[in-house]
């Protein structure tokens, strides 16, 4: 618990994984005296109540940021325009308006224009999440040890940036600032490209005649399963986010398809020694994930290994001694 909550009232407009989460980080860490929450259905708003959430519930996104001194949004990209622009006339003078969408540019873009004189808007990106959805999917750990990416722009209040750094900071997260264009850039190639790479394949190996789905399920842990996680990530939120970051998408896909040629004819040539170059270098990139602390160096991905059976294992090979 910090001894000083850092703002008096948080709006939480969107309720999902990330809002809930950063609402239950909020209220471990003691990072503000009071919550009040929105989401679009009356479903998740009750939903919400229920879990306890938040100090206060209420039906329109106008309502809740009335008197907050922060407001995130939490909803897919391209609805933030949208609640921008019903938020805009109810912000209170001097609040901090930010969000948490996975894209920056189109967000500065369509939620800026609506962000009145004398409020701070301030975008941000926690680079966290997992491929579940909804008030019940999230958790206040969600955010320790990630990155929390700014992307403030260039005429935003210095104060009211280092606030917001404040707040992640407090919630876990490490946090840095870039432009709005370079954050869609990296993020155009260390999460939007794998995400489509993930959902082109896993619905590629759907599609197999050859191959049964049974067998497709059955056989995953070959390394088709390890998509298949990134692949069940939101279908709302990915389709904003490739509507939201098209330039940098193609760019990034442009680079992908080349490679993926240069590979294609080093197989088809049996040129081992290009895929081994290539494999070597990847697989250092990896190691360097793991010592910088963005994941573990357990097997496996770091899923526990199931124990071993209580029987003596069957030998179908060994000698039959008796
Ligand atoms: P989520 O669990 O699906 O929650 C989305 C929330 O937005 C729900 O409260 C939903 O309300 C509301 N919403 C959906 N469509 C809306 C619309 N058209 N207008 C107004 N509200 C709407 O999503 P999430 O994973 O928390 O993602 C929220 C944001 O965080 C997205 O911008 C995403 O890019 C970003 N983000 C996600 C991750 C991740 O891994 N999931 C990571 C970092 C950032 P109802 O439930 O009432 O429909």
């Amino acid at each position: 618990m910090s001894a000083q909550p850092l703002f008096n009232r948080l709006a939480l407009i969107g309720v999902g994984l990330i809002g809930s989460s950063i609402a239950r980080a909020a209220r471990a860490q003691g990072a503000v005296r009071s919550i009040v929450a929105t989401a679009r259905t009356a479903a998740t708003r009750r939903r919400v109540a229920e879990l306890g959430l938040a100090d206060q519930v209420v039906e329109t996104s106008a309502a809740a940021v009335e008197g907050a001194d922060l407001v995130i949004v939490c909803v897919p990209v391209g609805a933030c325009g949208a609640v921008a622009r019903e938020i805009g006339l109810h912000l209170k003078p001097g609040a901090i308006v930010s969000d948490v969408g996975s894209v920056k540019g189109s967000v500065l873009r369509e939620m800026a224009p609506h962000v009145p004189e004398g409020v701070h808007f301030v975008p941000a990106h926690p680079v966290a999440g997992t491929e579940h959805s909804g008030p019940d999917a999230g958790f206040a750990e969600l955010f320790v040890g990630r990155w929390c990416i700014l992307t403030p722009p260039p005429n935003a209040d210095k104060a009211a940036v280092e606030r917001l750094a404040a707040f992640w900071r407090l919630i876990g997260a490490n946090v840095e600032a870039m432009s709005a264009e370079h954050h869609d850039l990296v993020l155009g190639i260390t999460s939007h490209l794998p995400h489509l790479i993930a959902y082109t394949i896993v619905g590629t190996a759907d599609e197999l005649s050859q191959v049964t789905r049974s067998e497709v399920l059955q056989f995953s842990a070959g390394g088709f399963r390890d998509f298949t996680r990134i692949a069940a990530s939101d279908p709302t939120m990915w389709r904003d986010v490739f509507l939201a970051n098209k330039d940098a998408v193609l760019e990034m896909l442009g680079r992908f398809n080349e490679d993926l040629s240069m590979l294609t004819r080093a197989i088809r040539r049996g040129d081992g020694a290009t895929l081994f170059d290539q494999f070597t270098r990847t697989r250092a990139i990896r190691r360097g994930i793991v010592e910088i602390g963005q994941d573990s160096p357990a097997p496996d991905f770091g899923r526990p290994h199931p124990d071993l059976p209580l029987e003596p294992l069957p030998r179908p090979y060994a000698v039959d001694d008796k």
